[in-house]
């Protein structure tokens, strides 16, 4: 699934192509009869033609496209969605769900094979975007990410990965962001201390940075607005990497099942229970401890 950096990547692809361009016809394809979610898809269709594209900004793993009566085309591309910008003539794309004409005859064309990615037409983008949590690249502070691990006991990387928490990470980042940082993925979120918080704060910085410098991770279907890969599957440390030494210790990376979803660590930099064994009495014996 696209994250954060693979959305912002063609969020910023996408500025110079087509804000300023008006909307002069849309397509929708009779084969994807749930991709728009609100207004009906006849409406929608009819409400967006001769709407020019004013700006687009993001929040989380959204896309929203602010148009100049006011409304909002938001889009959230789920597993396998794409967002491609063609010149009107350019060979068809497999999998073409939507396609929106722009006057310059270009075309914004959505392509999706699994087909679960999402469209809406609103007034008030909180409608639909409103119950995420800070996002992940623009609004993080410190004390965001520290109030938002605090009284949780779900596993750090469960809290992560909650949109309604912190918007915008998913399997790959987490997991990247809790090597860099020397955390657990099972640590229970509440158990950090503030220096872990203060190493994961600085962690999820880097670790979309990096990210965006490679124009995203294509793992499998992502590709950005030109329909060219990301780079960053070149470069992860743990992510995917079950069984292969850690680039920092040489430990062999494990992979487990939290929440449903394979996780990927380093036993020796990521510690269970890092922030916790410098408190352990001396006299307890290791197992007893690390058992509790
Ligand atoms: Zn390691």
């Amino acid at each position: 699934m696209p994250e954060l950096p693979e959305v912002e990547t063609i969020r910023r692809d996408l500025l110079p192509r087509v804000v300023g361009h008006t909307i002069t016809h849309v397509f929708l394809s009779p084969d994807a009869p749930r991709l728009v979610r609100w207004p009906s898809p006849a409406e929608f269709c009819r409400a967006l033609p001769g709407q020019r594209i004013e700006a687009i900004s993001r929040r989380g793993k959204y896309l929203l496209f602010h148009l100049s009566d006011g409304r909002y085309l938001i889009v959230h591309l789920r597993m396998t969605g794409a967002l491609l910008h063609r010149t009107k003539d350019a060979p068809d794309d497999p999998y073409l769900r939507i396609h929106f004409s722009l006057d310059d005859r270009s075309e914004l064309r959505y392509t999706d094979l699994r087909k679960l990615g999402s469209m809406w037409l609103v007034e008030e983008p909180e409608a639909v975007v409103g119950k995420l949590g800070p996002d992940a690249l623009e609004g993080l502070s410190w004390q965001a990410l520290r109030s938002l691990t605090d009284g949780r006991s779900a596993p750090i990387k469960a809290v992560l990965m909650d949109q309604q928490a912190l918007a915008g990470l998913g399997n790959i980042y987490s997991e990247e962001a809790l090597f860099l940082a020397g955390i657990h993925p099972r640590r229970p979120a509440k158990s950090l201390n503030d220096d872990e918080v203060t190493r994961l704060h600085r962690a999820i910085g880097e670790v979309l940075a990096e990210a965006l410098g490679h124009r995203g991770s294509s793992f499998r279907d992502y590709v950005d607005a030109e329909g060219r890969q990301g780079q960053h599957q070149w470069h992860v440390r743990v992510y995917r990497r079950t069984d292969e030494p850690c680039y920092t210790c040489g430990t062999q990376i494990q992979r487990i099942k939290l929440g449903g979803r394979s996780t990927h660590f380093c036993p020796r930099c990521q510690r269970r229970m890092d922030g916790d064994h410098r408190r352990r009495p001396r006299h307890l014996p290791r197992r007893a401890a690390s058992d509790t």
